[in-house]
């Protein structure tokens, strides 16, 4: 890909410091701001290489900005969107990482003056730490990035950030925004929400002498990795994708609520059936991609 000149990074944490990594390390990229927040974590983006320079001054950062990545909690888009629309250069691509597409197609529309040039974009990847401590260059290496473009979406914008998560490694797909939405609440909402459920229902039990996490060992630890992730950002996620993660609920109420009638009933037969069919469609999953990770 031409290389692109200044790349701005709104919210230097895992995600967006993982991808200017992933860009420096290919070559295709002359200059990274990292805008954000917390100083001492834009500090850290320094020092590890991840920024060439940093800011908490979104206007300012954007006014010679090529390319603007926001990797924000879902929550900030608005006010991040707002704060640039003064100083973003009119040939600027707006793209982001965010989990949820509607929710962010729907802040670009509202806030940016040509959200034409806006490529939502999720990368399917990821570890449950945060911030630029936790970014890695080969964290998008073979894994899929999803990108909604709209009828309107200006097909150039949609050229250059396909071919720039292809440079750090990706796999590049497009779907519609409502269709994404759908399947990562199934894949990606559901097992986090599950995860943070679990840890809650079982941190609750116990006695004085003993608590039951005094007894847990690989697989409560695999189960519960992702409860480990930032509450923020899955609170943001829960809420911007409300509808279809209360549906993936409902699905697993009613397979939890089988295997208790199954429980009740005595019924081996029926539970050996619901375990074998879990390890089939898992197994075959594990085959066909690999032990991809987040
Ligand atoms: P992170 O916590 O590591 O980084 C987010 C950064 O945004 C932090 O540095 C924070 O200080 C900064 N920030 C928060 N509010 C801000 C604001 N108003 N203005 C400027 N900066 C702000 O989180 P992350 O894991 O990198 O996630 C970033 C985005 O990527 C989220 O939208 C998340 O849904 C998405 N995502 C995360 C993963 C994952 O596995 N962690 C995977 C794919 C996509």
């Amino acid at each position: 890909m031409n290389p692109i000149k200044h790349l701005v990074v709104i919210g230097t944490g895992l995600i967006g410091g993982s991808l200017a990594l992933a860009l420096k390390k290919a070559g295709v990229v002359e200059r990274v701001t990292g805008v954000g927040r917390s100083r001492e974590n834009l500090e850290l983006a320094k020092v590890r290489g991840v920024v060439d320079d940093w800011t908490h001054d979104i206007a300012a950062a954007v006014a010679d900005a090529d390319i603007v990545l926001l990797a924000v909690p879902m929550s900030a888009y608005e006010s991040v969107f707002t704060a640039m629309v003064d100083t973003l250069p009119a040939t600027a691509i707006v793209t982001d990482a965010g989990s949820t597409k509607q929710s962010a197609i729907a802040a670009a529309r509202t806030c940016l003056p040509d959200p034409c040039r806006f490529i939502a974009g999720h990368p399917i990847a990821g570890t449950e730490q945060s911030g630029a401590g936790a970014a890695f260059a080969e964290l998008f290496e073979h894994h899929l990035c999803i990108l909604t473009p709209q009828d309107n979406t200006d097909p150039a914008a949609l050229q250059r950030v396909q071919s720039m998560w292809e440079a750090a490694g990706s796999r590049v797909i497009c779907m519609a925004p409502e269709e994404h939405d759908d399947f990562l609440a199934a894949v990606s909402h559901l097992p986090h929400l599950a995860a943070f459920a679990l840890v809650n229902a079982v941190r609750k039990q116990g006695n004085d002498e003993h608590k039951p996490f005094e007894f847990a060992a690989g697989g409560f630890r695999d189960f519960t990795r992702i409860a480990s992730s930032s509450p923020q950002m899955w609170r943001d996620i829960a809420l911007c994708n409300r509808q279809a993660i209360m549906h993936q609920l409902d699905a697993l109420q009613d397979e939890l609520t089988a295997m208790k009638l199954a429980l009740q009933a005595d019924d081996g037969e029926q539970l050996l059936d619901d375990f074998k069919a879990a390890k089939t469609a898992r197994d075959a999953w594990l085959a066909q991609h690999g032990e991809a990770s987040s």
